[in-house]
């Protein structure tokens, strides 16, 4: 995960301070040195660093923390605040025009992730805002472009608006619009031209763009990996065109997450979104003060309840849990129920949120097999109706059929069956637990 570095060295630099009673400035200045040198080897701004460090601890020897109860924590609540402050303070939500559609210019380099999270906005903003996107191909000179655009359209059920790579993209563009308007689209996304490096025939015809449309955003899509210079394009950028926003994509690699720490100081332009994968819906909006939380190990408590309200359905949840309940779970609500988990998203990511996760030994090299997942999934699709209903008529040829069908071995499908006769007999007891402790009325 993106800050794992920094988040390390930050928690063990509060955890010295976490506890004490008494702190002095000597205190404050050996964990300020720590925590410079920390941003710094995250590929902070240099100038960003100063300010950072300046701030808090102009805070932290204020009398009144020092004197405090809790010194140590109100320092730790300081770096938070400052740290939050640093990346945008607020969420910064993105605009809704009220005169519709409300349109969205992608801009950046190539292969900085446009065309994917043109495709990853409309995906988030059909499902989490209710809105009905449109598209529009006008990356006319990367020759696959409009074709991985379609095809990501294709993918999602949404409008594309292309007219090939003959027409000039401000024309595209016009006529986009125009189209949207007709068909009552509330958003236009339009997937701009990148090129390898900023350069004037670019900005001068994303100027052309901006002009005839006037988008409500204009949004730099940046490549978190690529630390300091992500921070140098969003300034060139901003400094033409006037950005709204940027997104910064593939956080969910091995960047050391500078730029997401000094993009929003050095250029004043918010993040609004950050890139967490390649699949279509690993797009988060971006929110300082939680990520803040994660880089010092309190977790992300919120993102991880969003997601579980997002993906999982409530009514089936009661159904579920009234099954376990009743210990009447089959296999088939089994088979339900992993599908429930995984569309919450990879489980390392999502333990990663849990506050103190990195704190426990091991859990970052912790790698969870998606694949034993998708085995399981395997063995109970290949069984009949009957055979999932009542898993005590499995006989050894039944066995063999099952571990041909889904190319699993035969001690698979035993272990598997093992396990789903343990977790009932544990819900049995449960429920059996609840009942007797409801006679005696002391359990709710
Ligand atoms: P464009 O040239 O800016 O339009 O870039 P593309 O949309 O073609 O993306 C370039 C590559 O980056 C593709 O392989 C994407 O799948 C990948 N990519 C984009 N966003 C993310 C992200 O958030 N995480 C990861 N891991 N990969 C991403």
């Amino acid at each position: 995960m993106a800050f794992e570095g920094l988040a390390d060295r930050l928690q063990n630099t509060i955890q010295k301070i976490r506890g004490k009673g008494k702190v002095t400035e000597a205190d404050v200045k050996e964990m300020m040195r720590e925590v410079r040198l920390a941003l710094l080897e995250a590929d902070v701004n240099f100038k960003v660093v100063k300010d950072f460090v300046k701030k808090v601890s102009e805070r932290a020897v204020g009398q009144e923390v020092l004197k405090s109860l809790t010194p140590g924590q109100q320092i730790i609540k300081i770096v938070n605040e400052e740290l939050t402050e640093l990346m945008g303070g607020e969420q910064s939500k993105i605009a809704v025009s009220n005169r519709p559609p409300t349109v969205i210019m992608m801009v950046g380099l190539q292969g900085a992730g446009k065309t994917t999270t043109s495709g990853k906005l409309a995906n988030l903003l059909r499902k989490k805002y209710n809105k009905q996107p449109m598209l529009v191909a006008a990356d006319i000179y990367r020759p696959a472009a409009i074709k991985q655009l379609e095809t990501l359209g294709k993918q999602l059920s949404m409008p594309v608006f292309s007219l090939g790579d003959q027409v000039s993209p401000v024309e595209i563009a016009r006529q986009a619009i125009a189209k949207a308007k007709e068909e009552h689209h509330d958003y236009v996304l339009i997937d701009t031209a990148g090129r390898l490096h900023v350069d004037e025939t670019l900005m001068n015809e994303l100027k052309d763009i901006k002009e005839l449309t006037k988008p409500d955003e204009i949004f730099l899509v940046v490549d978190a990996m690529t630390g300091q210079d992500a921070v140098n394009v969003a300034q060139s950028f901003n400094e033409q065109l006037g950005l709204t926003g940027v997104v910064l994509t593939k956080l969910d690699g091995d960047t050391r997450g500078g730029a997401a720490l000094s993009i929003r100081s050095v250029t004043q332009t918010p993040i609004k979104f950050i890139g967490m994968g390649e699949k279509m819906d690993a797009l988060e909006p971006f929110h300082p003060e939680r990520m803040a939380s994660r880089i010092l190990g309190m977790g992300d408590v919120l993102t991880l309840i969003e997601k579980a309200q997002a993906n999982i359905d409530e009514e089936k949840a009661k159904e579920l849990e009234q099954k376990m309940r009743t210990a009447s779970f089959t296999l088939d609500d089994f088979l339900d129920q992993l599908g429930q988990v995984r569309k919450l998203g990879p489980l390392d990511e999502l333990l990663k949120m849990m506050p103190g996760a990195n704190k426990i030994k091991g859990l970052n090299n912790l790698q969870i097999d998606e694949k034993q997942i998708a085995h399981v999934e395997a063995i109970i699709r290949s069984m009949t109706k009957q055979e999932k209903l009542h898993p005590e008529i499995m006989n050894s040829s039944r066995k063999r059929r099952i571990a041909a069908g889904s190319g699993r071995t035969v001690a698979e499908v035993n272990r598997l069956l093992k396990q789903f006769e343990d977790m009932k007999k544990m819900m049995k007891q449960m429920s059996g637990m609840q009942q007797k402790a409801k006679k005696k009325g002391g359990f709710k």
